[in-house]
């Protein structure tokens, strides 16, 4: 047996001795090439279901940061019953186990004809496919007086690292009986029950540790997502301490005055505070905005239109744009929505590169927001995509009951839940 082996390697060793070295090149399938700009949310959870998909695929993920620091549980930081450290997670298991080459660079421009991706170090990295998940950019200015200066003094902490633990420490610094005033943008913008999860996370903090204090919630909008139950749940926890004044009521902020630590409502009302929280107005990231991938007029300007049924951006061939930056129809800007997109365009990629057959669409989020500790509430959909756009399947989802029996049990349940979403969410992007 051992001799018939070797027999056979050594007549294939001699059959291939004699092919040309240039056609033994030729012979090699072309290595695939997927480059994924971000290694947020949509980003490293693209990367790392690539490389599930299809292991034969070089995916390479540019990504400055050595490691992500998630929005989701941000306000938990701010309320002080979690960490910085809680929310940081690190990108050895998909360099590691999953084999994504990192390149710790800003994208700094794409060329879509020649498929390359330049770093702002220099690099030029070619694709086959591209994936762009950049996250957001503050429209710095689009609420006057508030650039990114002011952020310094008037933290947004719409983007978790430096400015959620400014924002926890102005916090910290204020005295019982402060103020604290809070901006919150009209529609389309990051996660939309964030605002509203926060509003409940400071009270919670002010309750336990500055009981006399006050939020003043200046609101663009006039209503916001599952606000029936946070608003019960604020009466019900918060009383007085919370103040939301929506745009019917001259909630609109027109003017920040980072000095006076103030801000201005459209019908001339000042509003100063101990502690002033911005949520800007917001836009794509910029290398999807300077590739070209943005719309640049209408209601949607600044966020990437794509196709509903792969990501594909509209304005760019082989380069999918997904999270925040894209335009999702019904889907919200969430970190759920973008892992759920990531997942889907990363076996689209896949199929597509090895010439498979592609798998229809389904989409989905869940969004856990908690107003205390141990008191969640939670909305769930589907999504489908139609030639129109992405829409929620009627029927598929829901939101957390306003009444539930056993509604203290119920609502901790759901702060669990919450819990668990975050652990296997994390988990299933930057985990081992
Ligand atoms: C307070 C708060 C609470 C939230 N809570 C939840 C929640 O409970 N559940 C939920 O599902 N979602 C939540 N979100 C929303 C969630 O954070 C975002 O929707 C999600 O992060 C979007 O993912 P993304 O990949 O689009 O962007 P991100 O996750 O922000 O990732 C973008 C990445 O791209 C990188 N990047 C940007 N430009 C470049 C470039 N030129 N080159 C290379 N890299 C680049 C950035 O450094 C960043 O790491 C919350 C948001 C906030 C603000």
């Amino acid at each position: 047996m051992a001799r018939k082996g070797i027999t056979r390697r050594l007549f294939a060793g001699a059959a291939l001795a004699s092919i040309p070295v240039a056609s033994m090149v030729q012979a090699q399938p072309a290595r695939r090439r997927v480059v994924v700009v971000g290694g947020g949310f949509g980003g490293a959870a693209a990367a790392r279901h690539l490389r599930l998909a299809d292991a034969s695929i070089d995916v390479t993920m540019i990504e400055p940061k050595s490691e992500f620091q998630t929005c989701p549980f941000s306000n938990y930081v701010l309320a002080g019953f979690k960490t910085m450290a809680d929310i940081t997670h690190g990108y050895g298991a998909l360099t590691g186990r999953h084999g994504v080459t990192h390149v710790r660079d800003m994208a700094a421009a794409i060329d879509p004809a020649a498929k390359t991706v330049r770093t702002a170090g220099g690099q030029t990295i070619a694709y086959d496919r591209l994936v762009v998940s950049p996250g957001i950019d503050m429209r710095w200015g689009a609420l006057p007086g508030y650039d990114e200066a002011a952020s310094a003094v008037l933290p947004h902490a719409w983007q978790a690292g430096p400015q959620t633990t400014l924002l926890r420490a102005q916090l910290e610094a204020m005295p019982d009986g402060g103020v604290v005033v809070m901006s919150i943008p009209g529609n389309p913008f990051r996660c939309p029950p964030g605002p509203y999860e926060r509003i409940s996370m400071i009270a919670h903090y002010l309750k336990k540790s500055k009981p006399r204090s006050k939020i003043v919630a200046l609101d663009s909008k006039d209503a916001f997502s599952k606000q029936g139950l946070f608003q019960d749940a604020w009466k019900e926890l918060y009383g007085p301490m919370i103040e939301w004044v929506p745009l019917g009521q001259d909630g609109k902020v027109v003017q920040a005055i980072p000095g006076e630590k103030t801000l201005v409502s459209e019908f001339g009302q000042r509003h100063r505070g101990d502690v002033v929280n911005v949520i800007p107005p917001q836009m794509a990231g910029r290398i999807a905005r300077d590739a070209g991938l943005a719309a640049t007029e209408g209601a949607m300007a600044g966020w990437c239109p794509v196709d509903p049924f792969t990501f594909e951006s509209t304005r760019a061939k082989d380069i999918h744009v997904i999270g925040d930056a894209s335009i999702a129809g019904a889907m919200p800007k969430s970190g759920f929505a973008a892992s759920s997109q990531a997942k889907f365009v990363a076996r689209a990629i896949a199929a597509s590169l090895a010439g498979g057959p592609q798998e229809a669409p389904v989409y989905a989020n869940t969004c856990y927001s908690l107003v205390a500790p141990d008191y969640g509430i939670s909305v769930a959909d589907i999504f489908r995509a139609t030639p129109n756009g992405i829409v929620a399947v009627q029927g598929a989802g829901g939101v957390s009951p306003r009444t539930p029996k056993d509604a203290a049990q119920f609502r901790d349940q759901e702060a669990h839940y919450a819990e668990g979403w975050y652990a296997s969410a994390t988990k299933e992007i930057w985990g081992s």
